[in-house]
């Protein structure tokens, strides 16, 4: 199907870039996405982030991370 897909608007075929919206944040240097589990921005190597799920998240989603940065 996306190989179909990508034949069709002749784009390269690349990997899915997938993050759950608990796991995304902001790199606040680049304004970069990225997985939390970079630790740094895989960009501009910045440590600087803001977890995006804290503010776009519904209340389930903002629970869950509290408890992630409880635990860890
Ligand atoms: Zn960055």
């Amino acid at each position: 199907m996306g190989k179909l897909l990508s034949l069709i608007i002749g784009e390269e075929e690349r990997p899915v870039q997938a993050i759950p919206l608990e796991h995304a944040v902001l790199c606040m240097n680049c304004e970069t996405v990225f997985d939390m589990a970079e630790r740094i921005c895989p960009v501009c190597c910045s440590e600087t982030f803001l977890n995006i799920g804290v503010a776009l998240g519904d209340e389930e989603t903002k629970s869950r991370i509290r408890r992630q940065a409880v635990t860890a």
